[in-house]
Formats: C-alpha cells, structure tokens, sequence
C-alpha cells in the first residue's frame, strides 16, 4: 500500500517502487498556481523527501484536467510590489527551487495542461521533463509580456538547458507552446500520451540523476543572440541581459541577477500597466451581466471571403453549426480551403486535435441557394465592404431570418443604423467587428446602433463572450473606435513616406517605441486598397486627418497592394521582406511626390520640451534610440493617436478610458505597457500632450487638440481617477 501524507495543495504518495510522486491539486479551483502558502507546503514536502533515505525518485504532478501549474499567483505578485515584500516573495520562491534541483535523488516533472511561469520553472528546477501530447499542454515563460522576467530560475536554467539563443526566444516572446513545439526547442525532453504519461515519467527515473544539474548548452557562447527588437518595454531588456550573461557567470550571481531584475521591474509604471491589462482582460471577458443567456448552436455567415471564412471557422471549432453562404461556388470553395488551412495549421501545431478540427469541419456547411435561416439564432454579415451589396443582403436577410435572429454585420467602417433601416426589425440588427486574422485576434467590437435593442445588446454580448472573444462597446459612428483611432496614424505614416523620409526609417521608429509592426507595415497587411476604402469614408466623417495621401493612390494605380499582392510599401517573398526599392525610384522620378513637407517633421522644438523628450520615463521616443528624427516622426504618430482615443471619450463612442485604451491594445496590438494611448497621455502628461499637439497644429490643423485633452489640461485633472 503506498504511503500517504494529505496536504491542502499539493498530495504526496509513495509507491512500492520508491518513487515519491508530489500531485498538486488546489482544493475547490481548476487551476493550480504558486502563492505562498503553496511554496511553503511544496518546502515542507522536499524537506521530507530530502529526509527520506529510501527514496529512488521523483514526480512532479497535477490532477487537473487542463492545468499542470499555471504560474505565480499574480494578485499575491502585485500586492508584494505594493508592499515593497516583492523581494522576499521572489526570494523564497528561488530557495524552494533551488532545494528541489538539489535533491540527490533523480526528478522529473510529468506535465499535462497549462505550464506557464512559475509553473514551468518548477518543471525547470527537475532533471527531466514529459509532457503530454494533449492540445491541452501548453508551455512556456510569459513573464516578460506581463512586464516581468522569470525570476524563480527561468533566465538562469532554460539558457544552460537549450542554450541562450532559444532561452531567450522562449522568454522575450513569452508564448505559450504545444508539447510538439516545447520538444522542438528542448524545452521538454520527452512526449507521451496523456494515460502514458506517468510511466514514462518513471521510466526517465531510471535513468538515474544527470551527471551535471541540466544539460550542457548546445553554445555556450551567446554571439548569436539578437537583443529584442521591439523596444520600450524594459523587461525585455532585464531579461536579455541576464540571458546573455548567464553562462559566463555562477547560477548563484545569475538569480540574484533574475532578483534584482524583478524587484525593480514591479516598480515601473509599463509593468503596472501590463499587469493592469492582466485584470482587464478577466474584467471583460467576463462582463457583468447575471442573466444566464441562452447557448448559441447555429448561426449563418453571409460572405465567405477572408473574413466570413475566418469567422465561420472561428465559430464551428467553438461548436456553432455555420451555414456560409456566398454568391458563386468559386467563393465558397476557396473560403472552405481557408478553414482548411486554419484548422491544419491548429493541428500541426499541436493546438488541436485531428478529432476536434473534424468535427469543426463538419459542422460548416457552404451554399449559394437563398435558404430558410429562422432557426438560425446569429446571422453575421461579411460581404465586400460596399453599402449598396450589404443593403441588397440585408433586405434579403430580413425576409429569411426568424423573428428572434439577430443580424450582425461585419463592415468595417460603414453606418450600421442604415443597414438596421432596411430590414424589418431594426432593433435586432447590430455590429459584430471581427478583426483579421479571426483566429488570432481577441477583439470584437460590438457595435450599437441607434435601433439596437438592449435585449440584443445583451445576446450579443453574451455570443461573443461564449465563442471566447473579447467584446468592446462601441456606439455607431465612422470607424468606431479602433479604425477611427488607427488611421490618422496610419495615413499621416504614408504621407512622411510620401514627403521624403525612407520607409524602414519610420516603422523602425515605431518598432522601437513598443509597437508591434511599422505603420507601414501594417497598411501592406491590411491592403493598400483596404486602406483608401476606409480613409475614404473617414475622410468624408472627419476631414484632413484621414487624407489619402497620394502614394497609396499611386500604389494602387500600380496593383502594389500589400503583402497579398508580393509588393507594397514592402516587397514580399515568402517570409522575406525587403524594401520596396523600385517604388522608391519609381516614385521619386514622378514628380507627384509632395504632399507633407519634411519641415513638419524636422521643425526645431524649444530646450525644455526637447529635455522632457530625452527623459525616458516620459518620453515618447524610442528607447535608446537618441535621433531627434525617430522622436518627431513618433511623436506626431502617437500624438494623432492620443487626440482621436479622447476625442471617442468626448464623443461618447466608448463608455470609459478604459474601454479606448484596452480596445486599442487588443484591436492593433498599441505598445501594451504603455497602457493603451490615454494611460500613455497621462504618463507623459496632459498638459505637455496638449502643449505638443498645438505646437504640432502650428504647420498642420489636423494636430489641433481635443476639447477634452485641453480641459483636462486646464483643470489639472486626469482621464482615470486613481
Ligand atoms: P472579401 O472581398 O475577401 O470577401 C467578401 C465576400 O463576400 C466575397 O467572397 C464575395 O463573393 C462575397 N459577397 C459579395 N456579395 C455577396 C452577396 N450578395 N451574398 C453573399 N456573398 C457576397 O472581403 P473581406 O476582407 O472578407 O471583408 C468582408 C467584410 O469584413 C467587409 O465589410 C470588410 O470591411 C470587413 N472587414 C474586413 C477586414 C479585413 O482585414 N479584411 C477586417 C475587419 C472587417
């Protein structure tokens, strides 16, 4: 009979075989996480399997169904910032671990579910690691996304385990990977299936202890280890040096580098708004409502181009039947071949189950023919962003939908309340923005027209929040939050091209100050088409700022359309991108090539706001990069930003600050530790926002502060009260 002991958070049992297996189990919860309390109890089990003679080995484990351990508890982590008792926490935490690494006997961690933080560095501080190859696996090190590093031994052991360049894509990406990827890198040793996983556990015991505490790097020099290239989040940095470091120092001097590191990050303001955004995304994704809603099982799609096929496929892998309809079979086969690809990248990558894209598959089924949808409890329109074909669908819709189907649409930037005029019951029409990719992007904007009723509202909200995506508020106006945010920025990006400056120069400026990719970038993702359409229709709702500029015309005018066309802003060949040299030339030679002068942005500023400017705390320029040119072109960018996310506050096109700042996070991936562009005002300073913008609409109008930045700049008061 195996031996025993009960513990609140974690059971320990020893076999006849000797080998002491640690199952952690959180009682009344379906996630094991490391507080305190859980250290301690995992400090007093290793004191007595240290104290324990007999003992050949040891597993570490869980019981639940989709999480090993998922990482440090991070109220427990915020509140030890708060009360400057983040040293000790982190330090307790390291002196468990360490204990565990240098138990005599040989240790392994069998993992199953979610393995992340905390919970992967326990699995580091054993000799050996299995996982499962269940999708529900997931491993990795996400500290630096929450602003943080891996302080409990991550930054340490992973680089002397698969040397530095794969520790630190691992930490500075902080992803989260399938069992078949963590193999890859080495961040497992070994994959099993999940009923096998135990005794392939017991079997890497017999293997005894390694001869050295983890495996010797593959190099032990790190000359190949690129620093992170998106800039301003300074626990990239930390985690870097540290990463670069590690092996030419002792792994005593290298956790108290991690110590160090994290204590100081928990005092900076872009790791409070990371963490910040932790909370937020909980807060959303669970909502408000107490009503329990009905389950949506069936709904249409109407349009099966890139976005009704990402969102058809989207809904079916939730378990949603989806008829996706379309006007010829060329349109839905193709869109079925997307769903294809989608669900087969799922699966080679380890992130679902042959069985489970199976039944997604099945449950999609594409028409042509004009069908009865009164059961159908969702109809989502995404048809060509033309009001007079969504106008056609709608009448349409509003004869074959049943009397409680809510209509959505998809459309980008077109008014949904006139869309709501031609059906018959107005107020269940609505708009449900998806973003593209569908399968990669959280956000949904939920759009309320004038009819919508709240009752639609609320099912909206509800569907949304069921197929697990994040839903914002947005009431119906051009662009509605994050496009009418996006664009000023995006347009006033091509328009420096336009005035001279070199593409990479300007998305290299932005990349540095913590955006995910260049504006430019971005406009060859979205399409050079995609993106007149759009600043078209802004430009007839807000003037100047969404001017075209006229290289994108001429970009279109050449069938330069972005990455889907193999050239844009960018040339485009397989993964590679290079500059669109030829555009450069070609652009030059024509003499069109004017626009905004480059006296807007190479304009001279006066000695104090060009000190405050240099002053990295507040400064909105790229971190280290030191080139006043960098600072303006970010400036006026992120400034163009700022004014219209107040400007939707002023207008009442969202509910809160928070709602503008975490939209624009998730809608466009805004430098996440900044806080989104209201958080990122504040830092920097109303007053001085304001000052900049005015100085700024000296040369260009379309700089003019908002009513709503001036006043809070009057008053001395601020967008969040804290
Ligand atoms: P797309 O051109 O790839 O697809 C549109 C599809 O609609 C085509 O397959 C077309 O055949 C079909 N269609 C046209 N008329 C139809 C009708 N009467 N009945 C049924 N099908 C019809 O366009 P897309 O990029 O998928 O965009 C669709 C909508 O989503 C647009 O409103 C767009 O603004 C919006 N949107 C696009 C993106 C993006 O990045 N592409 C992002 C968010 C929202």
């Amino acid at each position: 009979m195996p031996a025993v002991a009960t513990a609140p958070m974690i059971r320990r049992e020893t076999g006849d075989d000797r080998v002491c297996v640690l199952t952690f189990d959180r009682p009344d919860s379906g996630a094991n996480i490391f507080d305190a309390a859980t250290l301690d109890e995992l400090n007093e089990h290793l004191e007595a399997i240290e104290k324990d003679g007999s003992l050949r080995g040891l597993i570490i484990t869980s019981a639940k169904k989709s999480i090993f351990v998922a990482g440090a508890d991070l109220k427990t982590l915020l509140q030890a910032a708060k009360r400057g008792e983040m040293r000790e926490f982190i330090h307790r935490g390291q002196k468990v671990f360490k204990r565990l690494a240098q138990l005599r006997i040989p240790t392994v961690a069998a993992i199953h579910g979610a393995s992340a933080g905390g919970g992967y560095e326990v699995a580091l501080a054993c000799d050996y690691r299995v996982a499962s190859d269940d999708p529900a696996t997931r491993i990795g090190l996400p500290e630096t996304s929450l602003g943080l590093l891996p302080a409990w031994g991550g930054c340490t052991r992973l680089p002397r385990l698969i040397g530095p360049e794969n520790a630190a894509e691992v930490i500075l990406k902080g992803k989260l990977y399938s069992a078949q990827e963590a193999l890859k890198l080495g961040v497992v040793d070994e994959i099993a299936p999940r009923d096998q996983l135990l005794d392939r556990a017991r079997e890497k015991l017999r293997g005894g202890k390694p001869k050295m505490a983890g495996r010797a790097p593959a190099s032990p020099a790190s000359q190949n280890l690129r620093p992170p290239k998106s800039g301003g989040n300074p626990a990239f940095e930390r985690a870097y040096e540290i990463i670069n470091r590690t092996l030419s120092i002792s792994a005593e001097e290298s956790l108290r580098m991690e110590l160090d590191g994290i204590v100081e990050l928990g005092q900076t303001e872009s790791t409070q708004n990371l963490i910040r955004n932790f909370f937020l995304a909980e807060k959303y994704k669970k909502g408000t409502s107490r009503t329990p809603s009905e389950k949506i099982v069936h709904a249409a799609v109407i349009g099966a181009g890139v976005m009704g096929s990402g969102i058809a496929q989207w809904l079916s892998s939730r378990g949603v039947t989806v008829i996706l309809r379309d006007v010829a079979r060329e349109q839905i086969d193709r869109g079925l071949a997307n769903i294809e690809k989608v669900y087969a990248d799922a699966v080679k990558r380890g992130l679902m189950a042959e069985e489970k894209a199976k039944q997604g598959r099945a449950r999609i089924c594409g028409s042509t023919a004009p069908m009865e949808l009164r059961d159908v409890q969702f109809v989502i329109e995404a048809t060509s962003e033309k009001m007079e074909v969504k106008e056609k669908v709608f009448r349409e819709l509003a004869m074959e939908a049943g009397p409680k189907t809510v209509v959505a649409t998809n459309t980008s930037a077109l008014p949904v309340s006139e869309l709501a005029d031609v059906t018959v019951s107005p107020e269940h029409v609505i708009g449900l923005h998806f973003f593209n990719p569908v399968s990669r992007m959280r956000l949904v904007e939920v759009v309320i027209a004038k009819q919508t009723s709240d009752e639609t509202r609320d099912r909206s909200l509800a569907f949304v929040r069921q197929i697990g995506k994040v839903p914002v508020i947005v009431r119906d106006s051009p662009g509605f939050l994050v496009n009418r945010v996006l664009f000023p920025y995006l347009l006033d990006a091509a328009g420096l091209f336009e005035s001279g400056m070199d593409a990479e120069q300007i998305d290299r400026a932005l990349v540095q100050w913590g955006m995910p990719m260049g504006p430019l970038r971005l406009i060859d993702e979205i399409g050079v088409d995609i993106t007149i359409d759009i600043g078209n229709t802004l430009e007839k709702a807000y003037g100047q700022r969404d001017h075209v500029a006229t290289v994108l015309l001429w970009l279109r005018d050449q069938r330069m359309l972005g990455r889907k066309a193999g050239a844009g802003f960018y040339k485009y060949e397989g993964k590679k991108q290079t500059p669109n040299e030829g555009l450069m030339q070609r652009i030059s030679s024509h003499s069109d090539r004017s626009g905004v002068k480059p006296s807007a942005v190479e304009e001279s500023r006066d000695a104090t706001t060009e000190e405050k400017h240099r002053d990295p705390s507040t400064s909105p320029a790229p971190a280290g990069s030191g080139q006043d040119h960098d600072v303006n072109i970010v400036h006026r960018l992120i400034l163009l930003m700022v004014n219209e996310a107040a400007r939707c506050v002023e207008e009442k096109v969202v509910d809160s600050p928070a709602d503008a700042d975490y939209g624009m996070i998730l809608g466009t991936g805004f430098a996440p530790f900044r806080g989104g562009p209201l958080r990122f005002a504040e830092h920097f300073g109303i007053k001085e926002t304001v000052e900049e913008l005015e100085r700024l609409a000296r040369t260009e109008e379309k700089f003019a502060p908002c009513e709503i930045l001036k006043k809070h700049a009057r008053d001395g008061t601020k967008f969040y009260e804290e």
